[in-house]
């Protein structure tokens, strides 16, 4: 039977290339969205990932269409760049509540039906920034780093029954996320990958496909660089 998955922030980006990646290996893909429409030909179900409802939501909807949440993607994030003199606390504590608080609200909601099941893939997106750092991103790094002490938390609390929880940490990928930047901004990290390209949104998705797989059913707590050696050292 399929697999039942969910990803957060599916409607576009490196969520909706993972949905697709994993919707064509055959598992059960529903992707949450919080604004615009779903994505054609994948089940969507509207979530704000800094509201605790709206992810139980989503949640029950969809277990109602493909059964217990087997594999989770938190993906859902948001930058909202600037140095921190200039830094609003809300500026701050915005970002945390989508990346990191949302992550536990998604982490938290699935855990459930898994430790039900004694199985289950947890698998988050974090960033190169979590462990390099960024100028004019210490909120974002802030809340990606988080993400790497609460999911190897959960690999220890989980590990015993069945569940894995792992951490992907892209580079640079082409999405509207890094089409923000200024182009100088762009080609200054650019300059810094060793594989001299960014990343397309695929080239991560294929990383969580293994890592949702059976191939990775003795790989847990770990954090799996995809960032064309950009993070090389840290
Ligand atoms: P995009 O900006 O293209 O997409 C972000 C996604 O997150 C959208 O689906 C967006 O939904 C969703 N989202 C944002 N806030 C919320 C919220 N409060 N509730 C629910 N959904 C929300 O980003 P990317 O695809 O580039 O990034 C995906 C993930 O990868 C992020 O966690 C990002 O930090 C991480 N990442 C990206 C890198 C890059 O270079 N692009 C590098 C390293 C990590 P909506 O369409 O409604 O806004």
């Amino acid at each position: 039977m399929a697999r039942s998955v969910l990803v957060t922030g599916g409607n576009r980006g490196i969520g909706l290339s993972i949905a697709r990646e994993l919707a064509a290996a055959g598992d059960a893909v529903a992707v949450t969205y919080r604004s615009g429409e779903p994505p054609e030909g994948l089940f969507g179900v509207k979530c704000d990932v800094t509201s605790a409802e709206d992810v139980d939501l989503a949640f029950s909807k969809a277990e109602a269409e493909h059964g217990p949440v087997e594999v989770v993607i938190a993906n859902a994030g948001v930058t909202r760049d600037t140095l921190l003199p200039l830094m609003k606390e809300e500026t701050f504590t915005d970002v945390v509540d989508t990346n990191l608080t949302g992550s536990y609200r998604v982490a938290k909601r699935a855990c459930r039906g898994m430790l039900r099941m004694r199985r289950g893939r947890i698998i988050f997106v974090s960033s190169v920034v979590a462990l390099s750092g960024q100028a004019g991103q210490s909120n974002y790094a802030a809340s990606k780093a988080g993400m790497i002490g609460f999911a190897r938390s959960l690999a220890r609390e989980f590990g015993s029954r069945g569940i894995t929880v792992n951490v992907v940490a892209p580079g640079f990928v082409e999405t509207d996320m890094t089409a923000a930047l200024e182009p100088e901004q762009q080609q200054a990290i650019l300059k810094n990958v060793p594989l001299g390209r960014a990343a397309t949104a695929a080239d991560i998705a294929r990383v969580v496909k293994f890592l949702a797989s059976d191939d990775a059913a003795y790989v847990t707590g770990a954090v799996v660089p995809v960032d064309g050696g950009l993070g090389m050292g840290h």
